[in-house]
């Protein structure tokens, strides 16, 4: 039976194989393990790609997040805003910082922070937003800006799932998701879309001030070696990952668009079917489908997963349980109902297989499978 899982790294590494076991046996062989001129490459290429004036690799998305409110100094109670449909991570550190997560609904087509909810979520405690790109397109930058500079508060953005997508502003300026903010944070978790192989992260800005900070927090807080002047964290990227990552920054646009011809496939099979919503892109920003993701309607999902399953074909739920209402994150705040937008989408969607190794007759085999529990229309 044919297999299909959610990504297949197997085969894309099939593809640049020469060119990565030559650059990981050139670490081997010369032991620049931590902070080789491989990360120092991989630092410069990605400012490149990014147009942005300050990269600093570290060692994972999280920590990149960690870092981040760490250089802003904010004080245990201060309120930070992040979205309610998103991977824990983001909720995480505020919580270990001892900040205060305060949770907003996104938006019902694009699965973002709804910026009208940021605005209402606001307090004088407020010092931070932490929009997320999910699934690989921008949350409305120009809007959630805005309400920043109106505000006076720093912007995060989580682009653990966008590296690579464009956001167009209002005026016409088009960056790249991650520099549109204060600081902006990735991963390279070996499943996202620059995924290196093993762990691996980075954090952006273009202000000078800052990007000295969390240099300095990345590397325990020392500027002067073994004179530490803050606390710092250890996280760094090694360096068998930045050359992975060397290489695969080459093609991340070309992998773009294969996760986009695959998108546009499935768009065309499920379009007319009443029972799927397909991804709705915003107009502000293009896609890099990290993940794709229906809407199901009266669908029974756990059916259609074992469905999905008996033919082969992975399927998954991001996220099934909305961040207010996992077990680490109760909170006399919020209760069930709060949040109606993520509460039905936790219930409702369902993320097919996306990655850059699809080919048309494997796409049909997963869309066939599909329309076949669901029905080819109404
Ligand atoms: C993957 C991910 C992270 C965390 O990245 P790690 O490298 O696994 O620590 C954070 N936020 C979002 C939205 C993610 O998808």
């Amino acid at each position: 039976m044919k297999q299909i899982p959610m990504v297949d790294l197997v085969s894309q590494y099939q593809k640049i194989k020469p060119e990565v076991d030559a650059a990981i046996f050139e670490i081997l062989s010369n032991a620049s393990f931590i902070n080789g001129p491989a990360v120092k490459q991989f630092q410069q290429s990605l400012e490149k790609y990014l147009n942005i004036k300050h990269v600093i690799p570290c060692a994972n998305g999280t920590d990149a997040l960690q870092v981040a409110m760490m250089a802003l100094d904010l004080k245990p109670g201060d309120e930070v805003i992040t979205t309610s449909f998103t991977f824990i991570a983001t909720a995480e550190v505020i919580a270990l910082l001892k900040l205060t997560p305060v949770l907003v609904d996104v938006d019902k087509d694009t699965f973002n922070i709804d910026p009208e909810a940021i605005e209402k979520a606001i307090t004088p405690k407020t010092k931070a937003i932490v929009p997320v790109h999910l699934f690989g397109q921008c949350a409305d930058m120009d809007a959630i800006m805005e309400i920043a500079k109106k505000h006076n508060l720093y912007v995060i953005e989580d682009n653990a799932q966008a590296i690579g997508a464009d956001h167009t502003s209002a005026d016409g300026t088009i960056r790249k998701a991650g520099t549109i903010g204060h600081i902006g944070c990735t991963s390279f978790f070996p499943s996202k879309n620059l995924g290196c192989y093993g762990d691996g992260g980075a954090i952006f800005t273009n202000d000078d001030e800052l990007a000295k900070r969390l240099r300095v927090i990345v590397n325990h807080g020392m500027e002067v070696r073994y004179y530490h002047d803050s606390v710092g964290v250890n996280s760094r990227l090694d360096s068998i990952q930045a050359a992975v990552l060397n290489i695969k920054l080459k093609h991340l646009d070309e992998y773009a668009k294969a996760r986009r011809f695959a998108a546009n496939y499935y768009n065309r099979a499920f379009e007319k079917s009443d029972k799927l919503k397909t991804p709705v892109t915003a107009s502000f920003t293009n896609h890099v489908f990290h993940q794709y993701t229906l809407v199901t309607r009266n669908v029974d999902r756990q059916a259609l997963m074992d469905h999905l399953q008996s033919k082969g074909i992975a399927s998954a739920i991001y996220y099934p349980v909305p961040l207010h209402l996992q077990k680490a994150y109760i909170d006399p705040r919020y209760n069930q109902g709060d949040f109606p937008v993520t509460e039905d989408l936790s219930q409702s969607v369902i993320s097919l297989p996306i990655h850059t190794e699809f080919d048309e007759e494997s796409l049909k085999y997963v869309t066939d499978a599909v329309l076949e529990f669901v029905g080819k229309n109404s």
